[in-house]
């Protein structure tokens, strides 16, 4: 054992060299192996602290053991996101050239706050959001920032709304102020709740957020949207911010984003389109459709770790000013004042983050290795095995649909004669499928009737695993 206690400094490299070869092993077998394991874990809640010793240990352990841990005690623990037959919230999942970028990632461990101390990260950062953008057929004045997650994107967008309304707030704050009038957020009834948590985090109140209504498609009725700012302005308030979604959580609608920047234009509101799910298919030509709007909007939110193989996190924000972003964050601290400061980009200037993750390495592998020809095959296929499994449904009496399947998400439920309760059939079927560790469902609430979801976005996803689901399904109906 190399690890004595008198011996100073890391784990001698030929160590990590040996342990290095052995988890690539162990987890190329994980990905072989995928369809061995269940999808959701099956452990009781406590089962891994009650395996656990409650301190840590006095000395150092040799490293073998504690990977043979990791096979004993975490693997019956994860729930697996990478399986084939995880089609619940949304399907993600990995490449294997993403976990790549996150080793390599870890092991230079910078800190993106300066371009001085993360040149590779700050410039490799902008080259491969501008190869995303020119891929999604965004114009070229879009610039963007990578976050961790969306609900952080979407957060730094509506500050930026904020800052542009002019009411001085990233000095003077907003409290114990009486000359601030209510602060409105626009989006639909079907919107992701980090809209809601943003408000909450800005300061702006849950109330400051309104929530349009929409058609029986799901999507936001423009005219409401238009009613609710006249009302707003009519009453002293004062509109922000409008966010719809192409590619909502419930149903994956498409909210008329052109439409509504006829009105954020109007009345010179921000626009932020949260698109962060299906964003990524913006690249297939034929989808493009979808996204008519997207060229006017003032920042738009797309998450490559949602489906475009690159694990979480990575979430990119882009903006069609990104010095609006900057006027919002940006605060240079005497240590972190630097000579270069006019002529680079530092990424510490754009958000509330100083050191930021080295992300855009494992987007860069995602995207050289598939090629946009590669990443087009793979998401055309789940969106085709999306509309197959619902031409099952709707080809079948025992079952319908439950809205339109833009990309690739089906809402659907069972309703065989004769059932009854249907909420209740729906949600024990689905609680079975669930148990039974074959597949993971999720389940939404459309006008108070319990739909069961299934999104297929996984890279391991044949046809074969839609039947195994189908097959399933059908099994269980009364
Ligand atoms: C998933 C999702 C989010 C939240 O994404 P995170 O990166 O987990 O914060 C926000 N909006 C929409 C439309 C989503 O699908």
């Amino acid at each position: 054992m190399t690890n004595k206690p008198d011996r100073l400094g890391d784990m001698p490299t030929e160590e990590f060299r040996r342990f290095g070869y052995q988890i690539i092993d162990q987890l190329a077998d994980y990905f072989d192996e995928m369809e061995r394991y269940p999808v959701l874990s099956q452990v009781e809640p406590d089962w891994l602290k009650n395996n656990l010793p409650a301190s840590a240990p006095e000395s150092g352990e040799d490293f073998g053991e504690i990977l043979g841990d990791v096979d004993r005690l975490i693997m019956p623990a994860v729930t697996h996101w990478n399986h084939p037959n995880f089609h619940g919230l949304f399907s993600t999942s990995t490449s294997s050239v993403g976990v790549f970028g996150e080793m390599f990632a870890a092991a230079f461990d910078m800190k993106a706050m300066l371009w001085r101390t993360s040149p590779a990260s700050t410039e490799l950062e902008d080259v491969v959001l501008d190869w995303l953008r020119q891929m999604m057929a965004l114009p070229a004045h879009f610039e963007g920032i990578i976050y961790d997650t969306a609900s952080v994107s979407t957060m730094h967008a509506i500050a930026a709304a904020r800052e542009r309304a002019g009411l001085h707030i990233r000095e003077q704050g907003m409290s114990g102020r009486d000359d601030l009038p209510l602060l409105r957020v626009y989006a639909s009834q079907h919107v992701h709740s980090s809209i809601d948590k943003a408000c909450i985090t800005l300061g702006l109140g849950t109330r400051s957020l309104r929530k349009i209504e929409c058609n029986e498609r799901f999507e936001v009725i423009p005219e409401k949207l238009a009613l609710a700012i006249e009302e707003d302005i009519a009453a002293g308030y004062r509109p922000i911010c409008v966010i719809p979604t192409i590619g909502t959580t419930s149903t994956s609608s498409v909210d008329p984003v052109d439409a509504i920047a006829d009105i954020c234009e109007k009345y010179g509101i921000w626009l932020h389109v949260d698109t962060a799910y299906a964003g990524s298919t913006a690249i297939i030509p034929e989808f493009q459709h979808h996204f008519k709007g997207c060229e006017r909007a003032d920042s738009i939110v797309v998450n490559p770790h949602k489906w475009l193989f690159t694990p979480f996190d990575l979430s990119v924000l882009y903006c069609k000013d990104l010095s609006e972003l900057k006027g919002a964050f940006s605060l240079v601290a005497e240590y972190l004042k630097t000579s270069d400061e006019q002529s680079v980009k530092n990424g510490m200037d754009y958000g509330i983050q100083l050191g930021r993750r080295f992300r855009a390495l494992k987007l860069w592998f995602v995207i050289r290795y598939f090629g946009r020809e590669g990443l087009i095959a793979r998401l055309r296929e789940h969106c085709r095995l999306a509309r197959l499994f619902a031409s099952w449904v709707e080809e079948s009496s025992d079952w319908e649909l439950m809205a339109p399947v833009p990309f690739a998400l089906v809402c659907f439920r069972a309703c065989p004669a004769g059932a009854g309760d249907l909420n209740a059939l729906n949600e024990k079927i689905m609680n079975d499928i669930n148990a039974s560790g074959d597949a993971y469902l999720s389940h939404t609430k459309l006008n108070d009737n319990f739909a069961m979801r299934l999104s297929v976005g996984s890279i391991r996803v044949e046809e074969r695993h839609l039947r195994k689901v189908w097959d399933h399904l059908n099994e269980r109906l009364p």
